[in-house]
């Protein structure tokens, strides 16, 4: 539900967040995302479980398998990834080209090699920001603080060197050291972007 008063005169841009599992991503998107008026989340869709405190949209669609695949066969996704043990992954292709085309501002979440496909579909409306932990000590810490499934943060910590390898690709880099900190960072970069004519 967009409000036509967020709508700019010009297309939207449309924001990737991309970074390790783990990163924060969705903790600073929420706190940015209070202070940002006209922005809109736009949540990935994705088969994997819930986690206790989250709940749908919040921050994915959840789908059931069948589902997903259904919408992979009838071409709904900008791209989709399998993740992590089996889990899908994707971005609404309709959603994000109906918001670029009315001048409407999003942001999304996506891994490393889903942004690089969403910078040839859109490559002129996009601005890519990547998250990096300020190490990855801290990062394995983060993970086993909030999973106890040794066997799901495993997975998730053999792909951080992935992730961690295409972040120069990036058009902004923010270490999420301190919360408060970073989210004031990814605000002022979000704002700068906004206000300037040119993209990224
Ligand atoms: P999780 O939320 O399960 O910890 O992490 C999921 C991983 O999938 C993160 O690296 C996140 O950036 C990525 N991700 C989330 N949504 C999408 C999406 O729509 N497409 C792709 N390719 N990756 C996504």
């Amino acid at each position: 539900p967009f409000r036509t008063e967020d709508k700019q005169d010009r297309p939207g841009y449309f924001f990737i967040l991309s970074g390790p599992s783990g990163v924060g991503k969705n903790t600073l998107l929420g706190i940015v995302l209070q202070g940002l008026k006209g922005v809109y989340y736009m949540p990935s869709a994705t088969t994997r479980p819930m986690r206790t405190g989250e709940s749908q949209l919040n921050p994915y669609v959840f789908l059931q398998i069948e589902e997903f695949e259904a919408m992979i066969q009838s071409g709904q996704f900008l791209e989709w990834k399998k993740i992590h043990t089996n889990d899908y992954y994707g971005t609404h292709l309709p959603s994000i080209q109906y918001a670029i085309a009315q001048g409407y501002d999003i942001i999304t979440d996506m891994d490393v090699l889903g942004c690089a496909d969403a910078v040839k579909a859109f490559p002129d409306h996009i601005c890519t920001i990547f998250i990096t932990p300020p190490s990855i000590d801290e990062l394995s810490q983060r993970l086993y603080g909030r999973d106890s499934d040794v066997s799901n943060i495993q997975t998730r910590l053999s792909r951080v060197e992935l992730e961690m390898k295409h972040k120069d690709q990036y058009d902004f880099v923010v270490v999420n050291d301190d919360l408060q900190d970073s989210a004031k960072r990814l605000r002022e970069i979000i704002e700068q972007v906004r206000s300037s004519k040119e993209f990224c």
